[in-house]
């Protein structure tokens, strides 16, 4: 490479600007003769390069010459090397000096579309692993790093099944692809870091992921939550309530005003019980709001407002805004202290429905909570208008089940009130539709209205429901005693 001394560049110029050698002085640093419009740009991450402070000089297919401030950390080039898939030969130039060179980079490259590192490959790799998650009904996709590749895996029906390994520089690149397109610091791999990207599939059609990182010490760990599959239908016709519960939750939604709590550990449903029940709502007449920590699933109709406790937007604050904004009805992710308990309870009484999820075991506990964030007996008594308490338990494969042995039946028998004539149950062992004879899971609901009495203390309205399910041989009772 030709070396010569550098002076600053003529900012002015977008064209060429040829910079001749300003002095000889042998101690000064060195560039090499730039023009600045023959800097490589096409194929590289040139925003990340700008943000990074980097320079690019020469690209060829596998290496790039760059210029650096002196004081970079030792990982830059590490870095650039995953970034742009190809090797890194740098040299080291002061700050001050180089900083006018990037600057008339950014302008030249600003209009450039985005360009990413190794594009085609990386953006196939994640497009399939996105299309895998949707078409196979996953919930999240875990990248994980090990000595020997990234190893990657889907939950499907809450249980993690591998489904690819990727070479550790294919992983790292893909790693990085996915922080560039959810906007995080990409230099940045010592903390965890969060956001949300799209990935748009071979159809067209669009996925929208939320993205979690974590520094683990064979490097950054990924996990992606898939919030909005193109194949994902949300009806509470297909939660799994028995005709009674869901005549008695499409009546409470009916309602103008009151309460309608939903509770269940994490990872029973809450959520998806939630966005069926506002998407059985007649939103081109009434306005519906919510706030949620994150948004899971985008809602057509529906002003989502993602609360970020981090800024100051916390529950209470957005609740406290909703009410500004002449909501029907509002939803609210979870009432977890006594003030947005106390706001959730005005809106309730004052004209609004509002939807909320509470973390308690069941009916009776729900309502406990209330009483303990500071809500009034009769404050619920007049307001509530559904507990909804739930489970999700592994449903039995349709294709390999089988009838269950005399024993099973006997079991659920004696334990079923009321009792059912018919009794089915069944079990499965596995084929090719399935996971070890698990295919999907099933919602098992309690659904307590008023009026509210202290019958609603234990769990077995949820057992009950779901020995109901067992008896028709569409789960099995022993996965229902894990999940209860
Ligand atoms: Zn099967």
């Amino acid at each position: 490479m030709n070396l010569a001394l550098v002076s600053a560049p003529d900012n002015s110029a977008t064209g060429s600007t040829n910079i001749a050698p300003a002095n000889t002085a042998p101690t000064r640093p060195v560039l090499p003769h730039i023009d600045l419009a023959s800097l490589p740009r096409h194929g590289l991450p040139t925003a990340l390069l700008v943000r990074l402070n980097v320079l690019p000089l020469e690209f060829t297919d596998h290496q790039l010459n760059v210029a650096i401030p002196e004081n970079a950390s030792g990982a830059l080039i590490q870095q650039l090397s995953i970034a742009c898939g190809c090797d890194i030969e740098a040299i080291t130039v002061p700050e001050e000096l180089l900083a006018p060179w990037i600057t008339s980079y950014a302008a030249l490259v600003s209009g450039d579309a985005p360009v990413t590192d190794e594009s085609a490959s990386i953006d196939t790799v994640l497009r399939d692993l996105a299309a895998s998650c949707c078409y196979r009904h996953g919930s999240d996709i875990h990248m994980e790093p090990a000595p020997d590749g990234y190893h990657v895996r889907l939950r499907i029906d809450g249980i993690l099944q591998p489904l690819a390994q990727l070479p550790v520089g294919q992983g790292q690149r893909c790693v990085m692809r996915l922080k560039l397109l959810a906007g995080l610091d990409v230099g940045e791999q010592r903390l965890p870091q969060d956001g949300a990207l799209n990935i748009t599939l071979d159809d067209g059609e669009r996925a929208s992921f939320r993205l979690a990182t974590l520094p683990t010490v064979d490097g950054e760990k990924v996990t992606l939550r898939l919030i909005n599959s193109p194949s994902r239908q949300l009806s509470i016709t297909e939660l799994g309530m028995s005709p009674e519960q869901l005549q008695l939750l499409t009546q409470a939604l009916h309602s103008s005003r009151g309460l309608i709590l939903v509770c269940g550990p994490t990872g029973s449903g809450k959520t998806v019980t939630l966005y069926s029940a506002l998407m059985h709502i007649d939103r081109h007449h009434r306005h519906v709001v919510s706030a949620e920590h994150p948004v899971e699933h985008r809602l057509p109709g529906v002003q989502q407002v993602q609360v970020e406790p981090r800024i100051g937007l916390d529950f209470a604050t957005v609740l406290r805004a909703f009410l500004r904004q002449d909501p029907d009805v509002m939803m609210i992710g979870e009432i977890r202290d006594a003030e947005s308990a106390e706001i959730t309870l005005k809106a309730a009484q004052t004209g609004h429905l509002v939807l909320a999820t509470v973390h308690a075991t069941n009916a009776g506990a729900c309502w406990s909570r209330m009483r303990q964030l500071g809500i009034a007996e009769e404050d619920l008594h007049e307001c509530v208008k559904l507990i909804i308490s739930q489970r999700l338990v592994p449903a039995l494969c349709r294709h390999c089940r089988r009838p269950a042995d005399a024993r099973t039946k006997m079991k659920i028998a004696q334990q079923l009130q009321p009792p059912i004539a018919a009794l089915a149950p069944a079990t499965a062992t596995g084929c090719q539709h399935c996971h070890d004879g698990i295919q999907g899971r099933l919602g098992i609901f309690e659904c307590a209205s008023p009026p509210f009495t202290a019958t609603y203390s234990d769990m077995g309205p949820l057992y009950q429901a779901g020995l109901v399910k067992a008896a028709q041989g569409l789960i099995d009772v022993q996965a229902l005693s894990h999940v209860i």
